[in-house]
């Protein structure tokens, strides 16, 4: 015999599991991460991105994002060492993705609210002027982040904030905010050559490149040889490189921004 409350408890039930349903079938995605899912992201606007990383990715059919900034301060601020905002243009013209690396390269832990608005409204404007859309992707100079610069970002409407830590990113689990990757340079090819087949199980390979090479910091160099090393170890893979805004489709819907925090700044 089925009891009143036993009625009731199967409709509760029900129309919990449709609820939650519901609430996890966002009208478009999240799509599952697949395997072997790579994202190259290059810092600090070196002139070697124009010359030699855009012609090279280009010739493997690859995407990618350059996180822009300006170095005034000595010594870093030999202007001939970097790309011109012309440069940074063509880029975006070219289908890569342009995005913020604040403006002076300034720490975040180093600035109040109101100098971290200032330092991302430069790029901001800078890459409209140029044609751009506005920025939805940071990266945190030196790899430091804090919980206001994450606040302040996400206020901003930024979708992904990429720092360091030399592991693989969940989008599923892990803050947008805090994106992980691993940093190529000279005396870490091996360890990124390992970590690609950590592109696997929802999880993504995300890589920080500096200039190929870096006279400017050449503490973070990385060889074209060993640059073109990683391309064809990509390819020859059957790796899927992506820019770091091709995996919005990944997040689930309460990691995308709100569609009030998506309107133009
Ligand atoms: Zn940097």
């Amino acid at each position: 015999m089925i009891t009143r409350p036993a009625v009731l408890l199967a409709l509760c039930l029900a129309g919990a599991l449709a609820c939650a349903r519901t609430s996890r079938a966002p009208a478009r995605g999240p799509e599952v991460v697949p395997d072997r899912l790579v994202v190259l992201t290059f810092d600090d606007a070196v002139k070697s991105h124009y010359t030699t990383v855009a012609p090279l990715l280009e010739r493997y059919g690859f995407p990618a994002t350059f996180f822009v900034t300006e170095f005034p301060q000595p010594p870093f601020s030999d202007t001939t060492l970097y790309m011109t905002w012309a440069q940074i243009g063509d880029l975006n013209r070219r289908g890569f993705e342009v995005a913020n690396h604040t403006w002076r390269h300034t720490h975040v832990d180093q600035m109040d609210s109101a100098r971290f608005t200032d330092e991302l409204r430069y790029v901001e404007e800078k890459l409209r002027s140029l044609g751009a859309s506005t920025p939805m992707s940071f990266a945190d100079p030196a790899y430091v982040t804090t919980p206001d610069a994450v606040r302040l970002l996400r206020d901003r409407g930024y979708t992904f904030a990429r720092t360091g830590g030399d592991r693989a990113y969940d989008p599923v689990h892990d803050d947008p905010m805090l994106v992980p990757s691993w940093t190529l340079r000279e005396t870490s090819r091996d360890t990124v050559l390992a970590a690609l087949h950590e592109a696997r199980d929802g999880h993504i390979v995300v890589l920080t490149i500096h200039g190929v090479p870096d006279t400017a910091h050449p503490w973070v160099t990385t060889p074209v040889a060993m640059f073109e090393e990683l391309l064809r170890a990509l390819r020859e893979g059957g790796y899927r490189v992506v820019a770091m805004r091709d995996v919005t489709r990944y997040l689930p819907t309460e990691r995308r921004p709100a569609a009030a925090h998506a309107a133009p700044r």
